[in-house]
């Protein structure tokens, strides 16, 4: 199958079997692991810069099926990154607390401050996946989110923060061969969770909710990428060219230093 732009164009109705889960195009992993570490050694001097400017923020948005791949992304891509300029927050189901509020309350108290790179593990996006596909609440609410997630991250862009979304796409089959996997192995027995199941049969359900996330939310200012993650090799090395590529656009530049400096003398 010919693979289409991992970024569809904003506003063009997306259908995931265009997207070939399996694509690695003409790389190898020996190659993508080797361009992947050079990525990652750039990815931490452009972090350092991110936060030593102290003007914008990059905020990256992980969204997988079960076993997607998402806690792996964060293991591999951030390994060489300075922990003290990087902030993950996994979505769980919502709290008590959380539900008596707007959906984007809890979410918009972890957004990236300037100078930091902030990583969502799931999302506001799970209000129009997990929600919709087991009507967690009223169609006529849920439908109504495409439009507040656009505002929210509009928000988000015009007040100095970048966003990158990735949607980590795998096949039906290499979900089974992972949860079997993990099935196989002690040490992988807590990834296992039997709930994990009723989800998978859903399967379908999901895809058409992904679909209406990567068409009605894929916007200029907030993009999707549609990633092949069979290959957790090949999903690695476009996430982190992503990112890099996203930063050096991003004019970042080490403030300018305090007036005077070259006549410092350190005291004895
Ligand atoms: P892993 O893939 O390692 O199992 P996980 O992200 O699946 O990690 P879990 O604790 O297993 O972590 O699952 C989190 C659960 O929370 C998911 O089933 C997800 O659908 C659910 N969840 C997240 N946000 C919401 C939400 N807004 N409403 C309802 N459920 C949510
Ligand atoms: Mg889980």
């Amino acid at each position: 199958m010919a693979q289409q732009s991992f970024a569809p164009k904003p506003g063009s109705p997306v259908k995931l079997h265009n997207f070939d889960p399996e694509y690695h195009g003409d790389l190898n992993k020996k190659d993508a692991r080797e361009t992947e570490a050079r990525l990652e050694a750039r990815l931490a001097e452009l972090q350092e810069m991110l936060y030593a400017q102290g003007k914008y923020s990059l905020l990256i948005v992980l969204q997988a099926m079960d076993a997607g791949g998402k806690d792996g992304t964060i293991k591999h891509v951030f390994d060489s990154v300075n922990p003290q300029g990087v902030r993950v927050t996994s979505f769980k189901a919502p709290t008590a607390e959380e539900l008596s509020h707007d959906f984007l309350w809890r979410v918009h108290q972890h957004t990236p401050p300037k100078g930091y790179i902030g990583i969502f593990n799931r999302s506001h996006y799970e209000d129009v996946l997990v929600v919709r596909v087991n009507n967690l609440v009223p169609a006529e609410i849920w439908k109504e989110r495409y439009d507040h997630i656009n505002h929210f991250e509009r928000l988000l862009v015009d007040s100095g923060t970048r966003i990158l979304k990735f949607f980590l796409h795998i096949s039906k089959d290499e979900q089974k061969e992972r949860f079997e996997e993990r099935l196989a192995r002690p040490d992988k027995h807590w990834k296992f969770s039997t709930g994990d199941l009723p989800v998978r049969e859903q399967w379908d359900e999901y895809m058409d909710a992904y679909e209406a996330v990567l068409t009605r939310c894929n916007t200029d200012y907030a993009p999707w990428h549609i990633v092949p993650s069979n290959k957790k090799w090949y999903r690695n090395f476009i996430i982190s060219k992503t990112i890099v590529e996203t930063l050096e656009n991003m004019n970042l530049a080490y403030p300018d230093p305090e007036p005077g400096l070259d006549e410092v003398v350190i005291p004895d």
